[in-house]
């Protein structure tokens, strides 16, 4: 019986067990089927098995990664190995042997932990041997549809077998998109942004979606990292903020500063983009994101709800139903997706796209 495991930032297992809980009882699930979810604590793991002898290629082909919140990476797994010192590479072997898998790539992974990432040098020792003997034994190949394979080491004794597909999973190690700061950006906040918008927006599409002379509102800017990649993109920026904006940033003539409360301000006319990064409570920040976009102000949205509550889960998956439901009464029709960035702490990022 094979496992889906997936990844998400240490400390948020909790969280993905809970999403995908309530995710497989209201969407996945049949009359009778049952399946398990096991975080593995502070490990940036959880796996979900099927009840009984069931398979879970099927489940784990459903379950969209990118419908998911706080998962990083998804794949399809066995059971986990426990291996002895003296020789790693045997019961590897076999395991894959026995499933018949195939793949075109090989990628060893270890949680997002320091613990874990001690394990380099061992995990670079096996990657001479691991090519080269799957190679061998047909199993590493040209021709394979793009599938991947994954040894998620969780110590130098345990790994796990795990296979990637393409079009439902991430193309980063770990399922980490990581970024370049920016020196000339004010705050490093300026790559949650940044990464959204790898996100939410495909690459083709960034010059019409995200393009020269557009025009933006960004509530909470100061001191201006998001504003800051508004600006690189060639839009007009409403910065609202009390609190002071980089001198360098305004200087570029591209930003409005208006020292107002981004709960209360109205754009003059209809704007391509409002991006918040108020930090206050979710509810609140849906309430005005609402009142955005049922007054069609904006045409895109990239907003933060901030998590520092104990049910994260409960409270994102409230606001987002809440917003989708009263989008849909209104008769405005919206594209919703919310993702816990790599980039992102303690708070998940909403984009919204209307129709
Ligand atoms: N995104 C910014 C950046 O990249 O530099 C950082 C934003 S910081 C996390 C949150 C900001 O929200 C603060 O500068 C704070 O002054 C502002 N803020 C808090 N409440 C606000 C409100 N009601 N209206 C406007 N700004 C507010």
């Amino acid at each position: 019986p094979d496992q889906i495991l997936l990844f998400c930032r240490p400390g948020f297992e909790p969280d993905l067990a809970a999403e995908l809980t309530d995710r497989l009882h209201a969407e996945f699930l049949a009359e009778g089927e049952g399946a398990s979810v096991e975080p593995l604590m502070e490990e940036g793991l959880v796996r979900v098995s099927m009840d009984g002898e069931h398979p879970a290629n099927d489940l784990h082909r459903r379950l969209r990664l990118d419908e998911l919140v706080f998962a990083r990476q998804s794949l399809l797994a066995l059971p986990e190995l426990s291996l002895s010192r003296d020789d790693r590479l045997s019961p590897i072997f076999e395991q894959l042997k026995a499933c018949g898998w195939s793949f075109e790539s090989i990628w060893q992974e270890t949680p997002d932990t320091n613990e874990a990432k001690a394990l380099s040098s061992l995990l670079k020792a096996l990657e001479r041997p691991l090519n080269s003997q799957l190679k061998k034994r047909g199993a590493l190949r040209r021709k394979a549809g793009g599938r991947r394979l994954h040894l998620v080491w969780r110590d130098g004794d345990r790994v796990q077998l795990a296979m990637s597909f393409p079009g439902n999973r991430s193309e980063f190690p770990g399922g980490i998109r990581r970024l370049r700061f920016p020196h000339a950006a004010p705050s490093r906040s300026t790559l949650k942004l940044e990464e959204a918008w790898h996100e939410f927006v495909p690459r083709d599409e960034w010059d019409e979606r995200l393009g020269e002379g557009m025009q933006a509102a960004d509530l909470g800017a100061a001191p201006g990292g998001w504003t800051w990649q508004l600006v690189q993109r060639g839009m007009q920026v409403y910065a609202i903020d009390n609190g002071p904006m980089d001198k360098a940033l305004m200087a570029s003539g591209m930003v409005e500063h208006l020292r107002e409360d981004g709960f209360v301000w109205e754009p003059p006319m209809r704007l391509d983009w409002l991006v918040c990064d108020i930090v206050d409570k979710p509810s609140r920040v849906i309430t005005m994101m609402e009142r955005w976009l049922l007054q069609r102000w904006c045409r895109e949205a990239v907003f933060n709800l901030k998590l520092p509550m104990k049910k994260r889960w409960e409270e994102v998956s409230l606001c987002l139903s809440g917003l989708a439901s009263r989008l849909q009464e209104a008769g405005v029709r919206a594209e919703i997706r919310c993702r816990h960035l790599y980039h992102d702490r303690e708070e998940v990022t909403v984009h919204v796209r209307l129709d």
